[in-house]
């Protein structure tokens, strides 16, 4: 999600824009020439305090994990999924016992990396897979197309330049460029082919250029005559204090390839005729395809036109299928979904609140079907359909918008309507009845992925939680995680109280979930402060449990609800199980006297 305010430029930022401005105006006689900037202290502390580079790459992500977070996002798609959970986690997990095993850093000659081609049509998420895969791996990402690529380089760019790229991501962090991950799209583009004449030699051209950069070699930093990578040499050393880095190693970012292969199916087909593999004949062609797919060989994809070192430096396939009406409209359902998070944004900065039925959401679906641009399509759809609302609704007092299935399919009428102010109680019976349906998704969704979002954010999802999640999620324009994390810092606070209490009384005290929940409650509803709950605790316990240690020596108390809401009852329960009889009855007074006394100041 962008920030709302306009980011403030850092001098790297500044400096290129004013190189990018010169540029245009003169051309490349002219330069910006940046001061020598000494590195700034607190980062070089930083990396020697922790004894090694900040940006090591050190995580303990298990495949498993990373699946069941792609799973909060991507509709479908398991096997591919799968794969490039599996093969990616694998990879950097390698990196870093390879690393852990020779100090020296020096790595398996002849070593394969595990670099992937992904097969699917456009829009079935293989781009959004890659990208959250990097996100969740905190290595930087950079996208670019082949058929812009031209032997030589210069045309539209190459491959070197991504890499350079990659630089950029990392915010000039050259170490941590070199675990990024390379994605090339329309890579079937470069395929030479039989049927086309005279590009061929290029295409070869460029599958050739590829093999370098997808094995290992070293990309210099430095463009020549580019003012650009001069000025990243002069942050570099600001941040790092170091100069003598000018190049990159590509020994282990990650390339990854991808096309749609059109003609691929035929190709298996014809090989595996002869072989009578036999595609089930209980199959949709849907599964046909995904199942011819899964059987691809390098011979395949030679025959498909590349050369047979190209393909070797490809040794993972992903397969992605194409998505039906109910994966769409799964995707439109997914409450972290980008498309509808954008248009509520919109909407939102109009200060109107806009939620969509489900039978809306399933006649968009088949809107974008038709398309054939898989989930692309939805974005067009959904523009079309609001834009006479989004031009007409900011300038009237509307502030519940219903996207009912009426709206998609007779927007001029449903909008004079409303315009000519009619059907305003209607609007509104609308709209509460279609929150009560989203806050339904957005449950089944946190149930769905109780598991996951517990590891992830450390908040255990209790039914109660997920009510106040889903509330909180349909009440702001904000992604799941956001919503996660506001009932997260509460939960937070009230596990605080526990070291508060031992602080003041040094006595351990666990509060149970329900306990949690009930305080939970109160701060959200702002019915009572953390201090006034420390207070509470402190004078409805504080004796009680005291002489329950004296008598006992036990210092671990576990506090249900329950206990919070009947606090003497609690402690004479406790003091009955834990005492003998005429002990048990002597405390009993006592305690009766100190809780009067108390609430007579
Ligand atoms: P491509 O397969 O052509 O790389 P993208 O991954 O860029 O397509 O998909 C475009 C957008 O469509 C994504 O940003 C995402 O919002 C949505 N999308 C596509 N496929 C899926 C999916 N399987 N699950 C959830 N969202 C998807």
């Amino acid at each position: 999600m962008k920030e709302k305010n306009e980011k403030i430029p850092n001098p790297r930022e500044i400096e290129k824009e004013i190189s990018d401005f010169l540029n245009r105006k003169y051309g490349d006689q002219v330069k910006i020439v940046s001061p020598i900037v000494m590195p700034q202290s607190e980062q070089s502390e930083d990396s020697s305090e922790s004894g090694k580079n900040r940006h090591d790459i050190n995580f303990d992500l298990r495949p498993e994990e990373l699946i069941r977070y792609l799973d909060q996002y991507i509709i479908r798609q398991d096997l591919a999924k799968q794969v490039l959970a599996t093969k990616i986690c694998t990879h950097f997990n390698r990196i870093r016992y390879q690393k852990g095993e020779d100090a020296s850093g020096e790595q398996m000659t002849g070593g394969i990396k595990n670099n992937v081609l992904m097969i699917g049509p456009t829009g079935v998420g293989k781009t959004y897979m890659i990208k959250l895969i990097a996100q969740k791996l905190g290595v930087p990402f950079v996208k670019g197309d082949a058929t812009k690529f031209s032997e030589t380089g210069y045309v539209g760019g190459d491959v070197d330049d991504l890499v350079r790229d990659l630089v950029r991501e990392s915010d000039s962090d050259i170490d941590l460029a070199q675990y990024g991950i390379i994605y090339i799209d329309e890579i079937d583009k470069i395929a030479s082919s039989k049927n086309y004449v005279g590009a061929d030699v290029s295409r070869t051209g460029v599958q050739r250029a590829l093999l370098k950069p997808m094995e290992e070699t070293e990309v210099e930093m430095k463009v020549p005559h580019d003012p650009i990578s001069m000025i990243q040499e002069v942050e570099q050393f600001r941040k790092t204090g170091k100069r003598e880095k000018k190049s990159i190693n590509t020994r282990n970012i990650l390339f990854i390839m991808s096309g749609a292969f059109a003609e691929l199916p035929e190709i298996i087909k014809k090989r595996t005729t002869d072989q009578s593999i036999g595609f089930g004949a209980k199959m949709n062609t849907q599964e046909k395809t995904v199942s011819i797919l899964g059987q691809a060989k390098a011979e395949d994809l030679i025959e498909y036109g590349f050369e047979s070192e190209f393909v070797g430096r490809l040794p993972v396939k992903a397969i992605f299928e194409e998505l039906t009406h109910e994966d769409l409209l799964n995707i439109l359902r997914n409450p972290n979904n980008p498309v509808l998070l954008n248009k509520r944004m919109d909407f939102a900065t109009y200060g109107i609140d806009i939620k969509f039925s489900d039978d809306a959401l399933s006649h968009l679906a088949s809107q974008a079907l038709g398309e054939n641009t898989g989930a692309r399509g939805l974005v067009s759809v959904i523009e079309q359909a609001l834009i006479p609302f989004e031009t007409h609704l900011p300038s009237t007092n509307i502030k519940h918008f219903p996207v009912t299935l009426e709206v998609i399919k007779n927007p001029e009428t449903v909008l004079n309507n409303w315009l000519s102010g009619m059907g305003g109680e209607q609007r509104r019976a609308e709209f509460d009845q279609i929150t009560e349906e989203y806050k339904g998704f957005i449950k089944t969704y946190l149930q769905n992925n109780r598991n996951s979002l517990t590891g992830q954010y450390g908040l255990p999802l209790s039914a109660y939680r997920i009510d106040r999640i889903s509330e909180f999620y349909c009440n702001h324009v904000a992604e799941i995680a956001q919503a996660v994390k506001a009932v997260k810092s509460y939960y937070d606070q009230i596990k605080r109280i526990e070291i508060e209490f031992y602080n003041r009384h040094e006595i351990n005290i666990v509060l149970e979930e329900d306990a949690v929940d009930f305080i939970l409650a109160k701060l959200i509803d702002r019915s009572a402060a953390i201090r006034a709950i420390d207070d509470k605790l402190s004078a409805d316990f504080e004796y009680g449990l005291k002489l329950i240690r004296e008598k006992t020596g036990r210092n671990r108390f576990f506090i249900s609800r329950y206990a919070l809401e009947n606090p003497e009852t609690f402690l004479n329960q406790l003091i009955k199980a834990e005492f003998n009889k005429a002990d048990a009855d002597l405390a009993a007074v006592d305690l009766k006297k100190h809780n009067e006394d108390n609430s007579s100041i």
